[in-house]
């Protein structure tokens, strides 16, 4: 009986040439000098505040991401010049490469253009490459991982959000010689509340299944070095592939994955999204590159974050307007009612000039819609009172519904 893991490895093997054709193509790009330095320059404030953005770090607009990318632009241009097999693989990909898999512990990373092509990328390999697989997904996970597991046409359960009992139970049910994948999130995007990851990865282990974690929202603002919620649960050692984005908490754009080797090759050699595209521009990933190393050192923006975060929290809950978690930087504002969502939005941008956009279905379901209040690093301790008074003002005038004084459910 050999479990995923093991299948997914093998599979790489059997790929052969091909993929030492592509490792190849790696050393040779990577041996060029890596470009990457230090100035001081600042982008312009804007007149209105963003309460959602998910650069929640501000490292887009980070002196050192900017002068990256300005050098790498210099250097390299504009685009890449093709796809990562076909002329368009630099020195940048190479090391943002090395630099995700060393912040994850892992052997090897990949690169994707956007985290959804990573998900739907790798996600339709693991889970399709292998005969017979069962898939275990959390109720809640993105569009990009309902996407990738259905062009895998793997056998799917999904199990309730967050339920351990419910996920061990459809493990326990399923035959024991099937190989088995389960694919979830640290800290969902939508609810903000974060995966009970030792309890999921120990009923994982016990059923011989790969662990697949999306830490989109969470790398770079959790764990030790921003690695994420495993490292920071000491759980890295239990979750197979780690997925990842560089569009919020690193402030750029692209996604990749990051896992054992063979793993990581036989995404490489057969995910369409990452062979049949050009490939992330080089100034993107140098810029992603120097994001990440200032992250990896730098406690002040998680700091930041954090205590803004709580900070809000603890607003809200004196002031009696509900929200999803607080578990988590992503403060999910209930309002629970689609005109009402919309006009509460509109509301805080025309009168105060703090922006928040309302979501509704199908983002999240019918009745359930929320603000999904991000505070980011960048804001100050009194632009977070001020948010807090402004969207009081707004709850008052449309008679919002108040919760209980107390701390939302820890989900
Ligand atoms: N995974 C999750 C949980 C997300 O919330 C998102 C985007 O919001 C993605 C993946 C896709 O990442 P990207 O925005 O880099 O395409």
């Amino acid at each position: 009986m050999k479990t995923h893991l093991e299948l997914v490895s093998r599979r790489a093997e059997e790929l052969g040439d091909h993929r030492r054709e592509f490792i190849e193509i790696g050393r040779r790009a990577g041996r060029f000098p890596r470009a990457v330095a230090n100035s001081l320059r600042r982008v312009p404030g804007a007149d209105i505040s963003v309460w959602c953005s998910n650069d929640y770090l501000g490292m887009g607009e980070h002196p050192l991401v900017l002068t990256a990318m300005k050098e790498a632009v210099d250097r390299y241009g504009a685009g890449s010049g093709g796809s990562r097999s076909i002329g368009g693989t630099s020195p940048y990909h190479i090391l943002l490469e090395q630099e995700l898999a060393e912040l994850h512990g892992k052997e090897a990373a990949l690169l994707f253009s956007s985290g959804f092509a990573a998900n739907d990328g790798a996600l339709t390999v693991l889970a399709g490459a292998v005969d017979d697989c069962l898939v275990l997904s959390d109720e809640l996970n993105h569009a990009s991982i309902i996407d990738g597991l259905r062009h895998s046409r793997a056998d799917k359960k999904i199990f309730r959000h967050n339920d351990v009992d419910h996920l061990g139970q459809l493990l326990a049910a399923s035959d024991p010689a099937r190989p088995k994948m389960v694919v979830l999130e640290s800290v969902y995007s939508m609810t903000g509340d974060v995966a009970p990851l030792a309890e999921i990865t120990a009923v994982a282990k016990h059923h011989g299944a790969t662990v697949y974690l999306d830490e989109v929202h969470a790398v770079g603002m959790y764990g030790p070095e921003g690695a994420g919620i495993a490292a920071r649960e000491g759980l890295t050692g239990d979750v197979t592939v780690v997925m990842g984005t560089l569009g919020k908490g690193f402030g750029t754009a692209g996604g990749y994955i990051a896992g054992p080797a063979p793993v990581v090759d036989a995404v490489r050699t057969l995910s369409r999204p990452f062979v049949f595209t050009t490939s992330t521009p080089p100034a993107l990933a140098a810029g992603a590159l120097a994001s990440i190393r200032h992250l990896r050192t730098s406690e002040t923006e998680r700091t930041r974050l954090w205590d803004n975060a709580r900070l809000l929290h603890r607003l809200l809950v004196d002031r009696g307007i509900p929200f999803l978690s607080d578990m988590s930087h992503i403060v999910s504002v209930v309002v629970g009612d689609d005109t009402a969502a919309k006009t509460a939005s509109a509301l805080l941008l025309e009168r105060h000039g703090l922006y928040v956009q309302a979501i509704n279905a199908p983002s999240v379901p019918v009745g359930e819609e929320i603000l999904r209040v991000a505070p980011g690093a960048v804001h100050t301790p009194p632009e977070v009172e001020e948010f807090a008074t402004a969207l009081d003002a707004v709850w008052q005038e449309l008679r919002l519904p108040r919760a209980d004084r107390r701390a939302p459910r820890a989900a």
